[in-house]
């Protein structure tokens, strides 16, 4: 197990697949299913290069969505 890089978390990383989001070209792009190590305590995440790899050749030629999501607004945080 990897101890986390935060200062002074006491956290683990735990291998997981999680939710990524990314901004891409003003799009906003959600994949699923991306494999990373995750802090069990203050959930830092860390994706490994071969990861960050893939993903960044995905956006390049992503293809069609297997799903689409809706995209909220934080209440209170939008724009006046
Ligand atoms: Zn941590």
């Amino acid at each position: 197990m990897t101890k986390c890089t935060i200062n002074s978390c006491p956290g683990e990383y735990e291998k997981k697949h999680i939710l990524h989001t990314v901004k891409y070209q003003e799009r906003v792009i959600v994949i699923e299913n991306v494999p990373a190590e995750v802090c069990s305590v203050c959930g830092d995440v860390l994706l490994s290069l071969s990861t960050v790899e893939a993903i960044e050749a995905m956006l390049e030629n992503p293809g069609e969505p297997v799903r689409t999501a809706p995209i909220y607004e934080m209440p209170g945080e939008a724009a006046a």
